[in-house]
């Protein structure tokens, strides 16, 4: 990889996207609106040689000066909390800004990754979920904003990839949890930290039965920079096997803190699926992919990093 533009790369997933592929030689144009990324997540690779930041709206017309070998588009709210508040924004980055991203990869000759989702499986009706199973998605409900854009942004990729020869790539990435995430972006982990730290009860959805697999961010990246360097279409899940309740992963957290934290049930989001965990055979085979960091370690190094957020002493 010579010289990558990451849109979304001053988010979460794409922060630790732009250090790794800096870290592996290559030259990197974050591409970003800070919606609901920021300036801190990647102001210590402001200045790293090669590293430029481009605010721009990846809906609008987009252009990047110079020669880019890889378009991997991140850009795209992500966590419900975040789509719910923006739902034509989210529609709008994976439709029109998918189709500016796929444009700018075809005018550059790059090689295209589609940062897709476990969410195009739905409320899955199959278990694990391999790349193979269409799923299962409310095309009107309220999930289906960020659903059914990457579905949209999916068949999008495919089509580019048949009609017009682009070299592209579909990466369906699940539940990635680790330091840089929000701590009031309502996904599980940053809640539960949160809360923890705070001595507050943990809110636990529904009777907490549901399950997430969960995997450390330097293992997600890992398989992505992978998947973005092999000549693989995909589409290819790339997450843990890892699989959790909420209520376990509520009670995990609450003694790694060592906090005082009860738990407490609410009302459980329409359409929430009830189990995701990927089948990742696919990576094994294709890129000798798997994830290392066990889920201890990797929540402590999270709490870390949230203890310093929050100005929590250890
Ligand atoms: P995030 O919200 O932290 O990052 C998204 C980034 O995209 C932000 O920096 C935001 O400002 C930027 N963005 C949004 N709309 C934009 C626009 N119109 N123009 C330019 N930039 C825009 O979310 P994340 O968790 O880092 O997710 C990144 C990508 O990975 C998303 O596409 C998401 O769907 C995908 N993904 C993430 C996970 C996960 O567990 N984190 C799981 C599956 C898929």
């Amino acid at each position: 990889m010579n010289r990558a533009v990451v849109t979304g790369g001053a988010g979460f997933l794409g922060s630790h996207l732009c250090e790794a592929l800096l870290d592996r030689g290559s030259a990197v144009v974050c591409v970003d609106n800070l919606l609901t990324g920021t300036h801190e997540n990647v102001a210590r690779l402001a200045g790293r040689p090669g590293f430029r930041f481009l605010h721009r709206d990846v809906t609008r017309p987009l252009d990047v000066p110079g020669p880019v070998s890889h378009v991997l588009h991140f850009a795209s709210a992500a966590s419900p909390a975040d789509y719910l508040r923006l739902p034509i924004q989210t529609l709008d980055v994976g439709s029109q800004g998918t189709r500016n991203a796929l444009e700018l990869a075809e005018r550059k000759g790059a090689r295209f990754v589609l940062a897709s989702t476990s969410e195009v499986y739905g409320d899955p009706l199959v278990h694990p979920q391999p790349e193979g199973y269409w799923g299962n998605v409310n095309p009107v409900g309220p999930r289906s904003v960020y659903d059914e854009a990457k579905r949209f942004g999916e068949a999008l990729t495919a089509a580019f990839r048949q009609a017009r020869g682009l070299d592209t790539a579909i990466v369906r990435i699940f539940n990635t949890y680790g330091p840089r995430m929000r701590p009031d972006d309502g996904r599980a982990i940053p809640t539960f930290l949160r809360q923890a730290l705070a001595g507050e009860p943990l809110t636990v959805t529904g009777d907490g039965t549901q399950t997430r697999s969960i995997c450390h961010v330097s293992d997600t990246v890992r398989g992505i920079v992978l998947l973005a360097e092999s000549g693989h279409p995909g589409p290819m899940n790339i997450g843990s096997p890892f699989e959790i309740s909420m209520a376990d992963l509520a009670a995990v957290v609450i003694e790694l803190t060592g906090s005082r934290s009860t738990i407490r049930y609410v009302e459980r989001p329409v359409d929430d699926p009830g189990v995701r965990r990927p089948d990742t055979s696919l990576a094994r085979r294709a890129l000798g992919w798997e994830p290392g960091v066990p889920v201890e370690k990797g929540l402590l190094d999270t709490l870390d990093w949230f203890r310093v957020e929050l100005g929590v002493a250890a």
